[in-house]
């Protein structure tokens, strides 16, 4: 074989290469369920009543509740949660950090598609 076939032919294994990858991560993405950007952490809190222990503890609080927090138009939103919301949100910000990483190596091997046309 020729170096010209064969470098023809090996960029031709490239291309079917990375196609097959992208296939498979557009499969992924079918899978996905629902999606969240943000975090889950605790917050303490005291409840206010006169007679309660935490009124009169300094270092005593009721908790720990669980809020959703993330960025929206710049700004922190924060949610509570139920206990059921506490599993699904976590559930749909993996979900998320997922769909991000399959996005990452899309974008990476639409690169190399681009890179291996002249
Ligand atoms: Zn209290």
């Amino acid at each position: 074989m020729s170096q010209e076939k064969n470098e023809k032919n090996k960029l031709k294994h490239e291309k079917n290469a990375l196609e097959v990858k992208y296939n498979e991560l557009k499969r992924e993405l079918l899978n996905i369920g629902y999606i969240c950007k943000g975090s889950i952490v605790p917050s303490y809190r005291k409840c206010g009543k006169s007679y309660c222990k935490c009124a009169k503890n300094e270092n005593a609080k009721h908790g720990p509740y669980w809020l959703w927090t993330r960025k929206e138009k710049g700004k922190t939103v924060t949610k509570p949660l139920s206990k059921k919301q506490i599993k699904l949100c976590e559930e749909f910000i993996q979900n998320s950090k997922i769909l991000e990483k399959i996005i990452k190596e899309m974008r990476e091997i639409s690169i190399k598609a681009l890179k291996n046309e002249k």
